[in-house]
């Protein structure tokens, strides 16, 4: 059986490929792509500026898939609910080896032999596609009957890397003053934990009047643009938090001007976590001082656990019928259009765009 897969030959060089589909290994699946998550981070492995990859590679690893065939032995998913051909699933794109000192030692990724992308002629888990082979390891956890595919895929890889966030730097508590930097999908994503977990105050910073709405909508409790100084942003965020200022900021804009600005944002007792700077190659001063007068701790967190992608998919379940989280879902391309979605994603234009197998 072939399908066609959007192929990134070489840096800026992406194609439509028909590609051969294999049967699952033991313990794997197979599944038809629903919807292929478009992620920023495509964006810096598409124009080369995210490292070396393996090219040729299939793009894409945010997805929904219908199980077509299961492997051999495979009856549930990884979290041991029922499987049938025909289930949603959702997946981990991180297979862990369990093998390494990461994995078995310390409890933490990236897990040191983890293969993010595969060579296009090999079966393959890329998203960008009409089908994904899970391989055996690979987590999958199935969607919920009356689960809207379109909320659990808007918020991508995103939610897992928040929640990710907030487990290695510390949650989000009652009564907390967050400022987020930054309202792609990271950044919304930090929005909608900080207000399901009783956050006081929630300010999001962005350029887009769009994406701004959408922090609102998901529970921001103040929104401030960037045609507004850093000096004026400062004096907003203490004006509506108080002397002692935020205590938790989340730097999810990607870009490294946020990094100072956030030191200089955090109040006292503060966490700032960085999770947005991952294709932000660079230095940037800050003043180190700031650490001890503020009691200040500055953490990062990367590559999300398979738990955080089922936290993510059960979170995003029960939110979608009191949060417009499937209307993030701003954009649908077809598998033979990924360069048009990269495109408009590296714009600002979109909020999510998704790729969707039916649209040709
Ligand atoms: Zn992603
Ligand atoms: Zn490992």
């Amino acid at each position: 059986m072939l399908g066609r897969a959007s192929v990134l030959v070489k840096p800026n060089q992406l194609e439509t490929w028909d590609v051969e589909v294999a049967d699952p290994e033991p313990g794997g699946a197979l599944v038809s792509i629903v919807l292929g998550g478009v992620c920023g981070s495509d964006v810096h492995i598409l124009t080369g500026e995210a490292g070396e990859m393996p090219f040729p590679i299939i793009l894409g690893h945010e997805g929904i898939g219908r199980i077509e065939k299961l492997g051999a032995g495979v009856t549930t998913d990884y979290a041991g609910a029922e499987l049938k051909t025909g289930d949603l699933v959702y997946w981990s794109p991180i297979a862990l080896c369990h093998r390494c000192y990461s994995c078995t030692v310390l409890d933490e990724t990236p897990c040191e032999n983890t293969r993010f992308f595969e060579d296009a002629s090999k079966p393959n888990w890329g998203s960008y596609a009409d089908y994904a082979w899970l391989p055996n390891g690979m987590p999958f956890y199935r969607l919920p009957e009356h689960a809207q595919p379109e909320a659990v895929a808007a918020l991508g890889c995103a939610l897992p890397t928040a929640l990710r966030g907030f487990d290695r730097c510390g949650p989000v508590r009652l009564g907390d003053k967050v400022v987020v930097q930054g309202a792609g999908p990271v950044g919304l994503s930090a929005v909608l934990i900080a207000a399901q977990a009783g956050a006081r105050d929630i300010i999001v910073i962005d350029g887009s009047p769009q994406r701004l709405e959408a922090a609102a909508s998901l529970g921001a409790t103040r929104t401030i643009g960037l045609d507004v100084a850093p000096d004026e942003r400062r004096r907003i965020v203490y004006d509506q938090v108080g002397k002692n200022g935020p205590n938790i900021v989340v730097e999810a804009a990607g870009v490294l001007p946020a990094f100072p600005e956030g030191v200089d944002l955090s109040g006292n007792h503060c966490r700032y976590i960085i999770l947005g700077l991952w294709g932000a190659i660079g230095t940037q001063p800050i003043s180190p001082r700031d650490l001890t007068i503020k009691n200040l701790t500055i953490g990062g967190a990367t590559f999300p656990k398979p738990k955080h992608y089922y936290e993510a998919l059960h979170l995003a379940v029960s939110l979608q019928d009191r949060l417009p989280l499937g209307a993030l879902v701003s954009h649908r391309f077809g598998v033979n259009q990924a360069a048009d979605a990269l495109t408009l994603t590296k714009s600002g234009a979109t909020l999510k765009a998704v790729i969707d197998p039916t649209i040709s």
